[in-house]
């Protein structure tokens, strides 16, 4: 088959599942009941602020919590949601949900300002995804600025005109917006001037093993100085030790996310944590 699409070799490779039929039918429909039964659930882990060494917001990750099957992790599932088309109504239920979550934590005086849900392109394709957004913020009573949405670069350069309309509205209502997985995607870093867009966020792979990676160390550079000039945060993710922190403190990162902070935490321990009332010493 791959001869006969010829010129289309790429396209053809793009679009094939890494699901076998019978896997995919049985997970689709796995997919559709935890929908309806509430068996997703996310989980949440912390964005710590350099300068402060205070928690600045949260990221919430989907987990399917499966009947028989036990906890279920994104990567084995989102990409085929994003085939079937059911990211969307999945993608809805993790938005208003991480929403209306910020929402009870505020008003029970919990310190926290900010969540971050990941989007998928197909969300992002939808035309009325900005009216739902300011349906949910709506609904749920928190101002856009308390929500943050990650996208990925390849998103962008997938379908860029729509996806740069899309910002811009969304970026219209106040909502944050960051670039998850910086750095992964080739985009040259002068394609990111003038996108609507608040933050970046570097991927791990650059984070994990600097300071002692020279050749990461200065990519990490280059894309905080120049999402500085350009006027975006940077966060990085995948922080998993104190000398990563502080060659990222040295480099002049606004925020960090990882495993040296907290992992990703289901409802009930997050919550303690958020009352341990959390400073980093070391940041200070
Ligand atoms: P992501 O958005 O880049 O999320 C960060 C991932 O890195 C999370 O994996 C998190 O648990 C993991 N992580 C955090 N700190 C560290 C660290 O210090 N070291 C290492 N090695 N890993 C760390 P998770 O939760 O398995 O999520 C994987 C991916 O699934 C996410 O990557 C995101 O692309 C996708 N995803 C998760 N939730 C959603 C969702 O609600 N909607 C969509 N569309 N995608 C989601
Ligand atoms: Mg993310
Ligand atoms: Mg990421
Ligand atoms: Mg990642």
């Amino acid at each position: 088959a791959s001869k006969e699409s010829g010129g289309n070799i790429f396209k053809f490779y793009s679009n094939i599942s890494k699901f076998s039929i019978p896997n995919k039918m049985k997970l689709e429909h796995g997919m559709h009941k935890a929908l309806e039964n509430k068996e997703f659930m996310l989980y949440y882990q912390p964005k710590v602020c350099a300068k402060t060494g205070e928690v600045s917001g949260a990221e919430a990750l989907i987990r399917w919590k499966h009947p028989e099957d036990g906890m279920i992790m994104p990567d084995q599932f989102i990409s085929l949601a994003e085939e079937s088309g059911l990211i969307v109504p999945i993608g809805e239920w993790v938005l208003r949900k991480a929403c209306s979550q910020l929402k009870e934590w505020k008003s029970k005086g919990y310190p926290l300002s900010r969540v971050s849900v990941n989007c998928s392109i197909l969300q992002f394709q939808q035309v009325e995804m900005p009216d739902l957004i300011n349906r949910v913020l709506q609904e749920t009573g928190i101002g856009p600025e308390c929500l943050e949405l990650e996208i990925t670069e390849s998103m962008i350069m997938k379908d860029s005109e729509r996806i740069i309309s899309q910002l811009l509205k969304i970026r219209g209502i106040g909502v944050n917006v960051s670039i998850d997985d910086f750095g992964k995607g080739y985009s040259s870093l002068s394609a990111l001037k003038g996108l609507p867009v608040t933050c970046l966020k570097i991927d791990r792979s650059f984070i994990n093993n600097i300071p002692d990676d020279r050749h990461n160390v200065a990519v990490v550079e280059a894309i905080i100085k120049l999402a500085h000039n350009i006027g975006l945060g940077v966060v990085a993710e995948g922080v998993e030790t104190l000398d990563n922190v502080n060659a990222l403190k040295t480099m002049e990162c606004d925020e960090f996310q990882g495993y040296y902070f907290e992992k990703p935490l289901p409802h009930d321990k997050f919550v303690q944590f958020l009352m341990q009332t959390h400073k980093w010493v070391e940041l200070v």
